[in-house]
């Protein structure tokens, strides 16, 4: 069972599908976590993405697509997935159905994460990340318990070179332009669900779980 998180960057993707992970046994699919992880370990396809991802720009759709495939056929999938980042654009999303159709994967609902610019400006202006094991802080919201180290792994925390002003602004285009449209593309196929996440964490996420748990019973159910 698949599941995807919608919304803009900072929208709060990441730590809504992190806090799921615990409670519904599902495992996160963070495609940007992905590629930043070729890009620490240096490989040939951290070289090659380094640049779209420094930037702020989508790496194209062909390569997301087959790395997510590739991913999702290694299996250790426990009770379903969660693609955070994935897809988007309309053409990423028709390749997933096609993906999923050819492995007998379902699509159980889309959890759109709706927030104001304003807010987004805010939240990834004081985010901090581990770049050890990819957990997500934000200095104000979410600070860790010891200030500048990762609560589950103890190194330093870095500011995403993504998360500078200038790449913030390209991706937030970039969502508007590419992304969005997705909002139409899952809600006539009866499959959004649109969450206000402009509140605190635990608020935002009380939506989500109960959302999560309407759906997982409908899909469960085959319907
Ligand atoms: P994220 O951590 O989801 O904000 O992703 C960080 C960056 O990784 C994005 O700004 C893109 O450069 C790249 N990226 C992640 N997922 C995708 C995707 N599905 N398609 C294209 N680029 C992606």
């Amino acid at each position: 069972m698949i599941w995807i998180f919608l919304g803009a960057p900072g929208a709060g993707k990441g730590t809504q599908a992190e806090r799921l992970r615990g409670d519904f046994g599902f495992v996160q699919m963070s495609t940007g976590e992905m590629l930043r992880e070729a890009m620490r370990a240096g490989t040939e396809l951290g070289k090659t993405v380094q640049g779209y991802v420094t930037r702020g720009e989508l790496v194209p759709d062909d390569l997301m697509a087959e790395i997510l495939q590739q991913r999702l056929a290694q299996g250790n999938t426990g009770n379903g997935v969660i693609l955070d980042g994935f897809p988007r654009t309309v053409r990423q999303a028709e390749m997933l159905e096609g993906i999923l159709a050819r492995h007998c994967w379902q699509l159980c609902g889309v959890v759109y994460l709706d927030v104001s610019e304003e807010i987004v400006l805010q939240r990834l202006g004081g985010r901090r990340n581990c770049p050890q094991c990819g957990a997500n802080y934000h200095v104000v919201t979410m600070p860790p318990k010891v200030e500048g180290r990762c609560d589950r792994c103890g190194a330093e925390l870095v500011v995403r070179p993504d998360d500078a002003l200038e790449a913030i602004r390209k991706r937030l285009e970039v969502y508007r332009r590419q992304t969005e449209p997705l909002v139409n593309f899952y809600s006539q196929r009866g499959l959004l669900e649109r969450i206000d996440a402009g509140g605190a964490v635990d608020e935002v996420y009380q939506a989500v779980k109960s959302v999560i748990s309407r759906r997982w019973k409908r899909c469960l159910a085959g319907e």
